[in-house]
């Protein structure tokens, strides 16, 4: 089935434990925090019943419609359909959000393809990955991701320092197991459920830990406390900061005050082998949605680029052009590596359809890793008046306007209030808190740098260059099995 976006705001409306700004939230639907990006969750909801978007964004599963975001990839043209779905929510938005459910499922084809070795390790609990995946399909639920843990102090064991640094298992009962800790998780307050494993980690020659847990968590479980950081949404107007306002994807330090964990929820246990194994595999499909949205980040700042010296008549530089050239160069190695890894897509152990790892990995480290750069690159056609121009208040100000409409009016196209539209655009994606916590997002929101390096490490056929390099220098046949 599909929900409505008023299914979905209702199944939110309930007694969770939200925090923000020293308040304890009632209502997150209606809260002026969260009510802008909740708002743009039940749109895309509302968008699968409307005929104009059905067909890009649901798809009949026998007499079932299902969301084609959540639909299990085993063609190319399922690749193809996701990717058209989030061009057409993209667009009716007028923005970007990463974390809508679509960029999280794919952790659960991931799980889905460890199957078999989880099952070979802890027989228990294969059952309920398959009952999850097909949950998620037919209730259209809203999935996030818990993987990292506040931590502490790396140069000690969890077990060596508070010990809740980590989530960890604190009892088995006959209904489930007992959970503490704590998880940084995006979008958590408004989510219906979050798949939890453990961070990057390492597990030295342990067999068997507290620590080693993968399972579901319900957003509004007894015990989950959602402490939220402040929201982007309400600092200035909408017409100065129309990004922020609009399209902030609250963050959350998700509490664990022993939570039940019912053994159906729990994918597995104890058993840190299954958790590397996890931990491993987990980006395999959610990198694609990841990185595709930073195609749309591209493509913000080009055109606020380009829009900014198409009104100052500066597009007619050559140096300018380079610039603006710089720009496509980085938008078109993303839609390059994403086009790809489609066109070279790789069956996985689970029969399923995963885009080319290596080719999706480095196009997610050139994606993320050069963001700042490109950023830059923007700002700096911009110019400097992203940060120097009155807010908007001053140009409806009857005593201000008079001036600023002068000084900001540049031709007969181009006069102030488009100006100054695109200044504040520009300065929201560019040069605002917001714009410094989006770029962070894509730094860190899907593993940190390392860990981008440590997939493109692995995921790469080596062979190839070794076997060519064996072979123009002339290295015996011998070294070819060698270390
Ligand atoms: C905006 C935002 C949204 C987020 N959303 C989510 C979410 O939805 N779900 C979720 O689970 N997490 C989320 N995160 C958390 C994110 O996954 C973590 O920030 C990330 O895993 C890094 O962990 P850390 O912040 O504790 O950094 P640290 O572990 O302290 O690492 C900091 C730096 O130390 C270095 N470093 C650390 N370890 C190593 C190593 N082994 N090898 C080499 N260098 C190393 C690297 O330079 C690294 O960048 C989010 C983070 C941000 C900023």
């Amino acid at each position: 089935m599909i929900r409505t976006g008023q299914q979905y705001l209702d199944g939110i409306r309930d007694d969770r434990e939200i925090w923000i700004d020293g308040e304890r939230v009632k209502d997150a639907t209606k809260h002026p925090a969260f009510a802008p990006i909740i708002n743009i969750r039940a749109r895309m909801y509302d968008m699968q019943h409307e005929e104009k978007h059905q067909d890009t964004l649901t798809y009949l599963n026998g007499n079932e419609r299902n969301s084609m975001f959540m639909k299990p990839p085993t063609t190319q043209q399922d690749w193809w359909d996701k990717w058209r779905g989030v061009d057409n929510v993209m667009k009716d938005i007028g923005g970007v959000v990463t974390r809508v459910g679509d960029e999280t499922i794919g952790e659960m084809w991931s799980l889905f393809d460890g199957r078999d070795v989880l099952n070979e390790i802890d027989p228990r609990f294969a059952e309920n990955i398959d009952n999850h995946i097909k949950a998620v399909l037919n209730d259209d639920i809203f999935h996030v991701s818990a993987n990292t843990d506040p931590k502490g102090d790396r140069s000690r064991r969890p077990q060596d320092q508070d010990p809740d640094m980590m989530v960890h298992v604190v009892k088995e009962t006959d209904a489930g197991i007992i959970l503490r800790g704590a998880k940084y998780e995006t979008a958590a307050a408004y989510a219906d459920q979050a798949f939890l494993k453990p961070t990057v980690a390492n597990w030295t020659d342990d067999k068997l830990s507290d620590y080693a847990v993968g399972c579901i968590v319900k957003m509004n479980a007894k015990g989950v406390k959602h402490i939220c950081r402040s929201s982007f949404a309400g600092r200035g107007s909408v017409e100065d900061y129309p990004l922020g306002n609009r399209f902030d994807e609250v963050d959350t330090l998700m509490v664990l005050d022993d939570v039940l964990i019912p053994w159906e929820d729990v994918f597995f246990y104890r058993h840190t082998k299954a958790a590397t194994y996890i931990r491993s595999t987990l980006h395999r499909y959610s990198a694609f949605p990841y990185v595709l949205r930073i195609l749309y980040v591209a493509d913000m700042l080009i055109g606020a680029a380009l829009w900014n010296v198409k009104q100052t008549g500066l597009d007619q530089h050559q140096g300018v052009r380079e610039k603006l050239a710089d720009l496509v160069c980085y938008r078109e190695g993303i839609n390059a590596h994403l086009v790809a890894s489609i066109a070279q897509a790789e069956k996985s152990p689970g029969g399923l359809l995963m885009p080319n790892q290596s080719l999706l990995y480095a196009g997610r480290v050139h994606a993320c890793s050069n963001l700042a750069q490109m950023m830059h690159i923007a700002r700096e056609l911009c110019g400097g008046q992203i940060c120097v121009t009155p807010n908007v208040a001053q140009f409806r100000n009857a005593d201000t306007s008079g001036w600023l409409n002068k000084f900001y009016s540049l031709n007969d196209n181009w006069q102030a209030e488009d100006r100054r539209k695109l200044l504040a655009f520009a300065r929201d994606l560019l040069n605002s808190d917001y714009a410094g916590h989006r770029l962070t997002f894509v730094q860190f929101a899907q593993a940190p740098h390392f860990n981008h390096l440590n997939a493109v490490y692995h995921s790469f056929d080596f062979s190839g260059p070794l076997d060519f390099v064996r072979k123009a220098a002339g290295l015996s046949e011998q070294v070819a099995g060698g270390r």
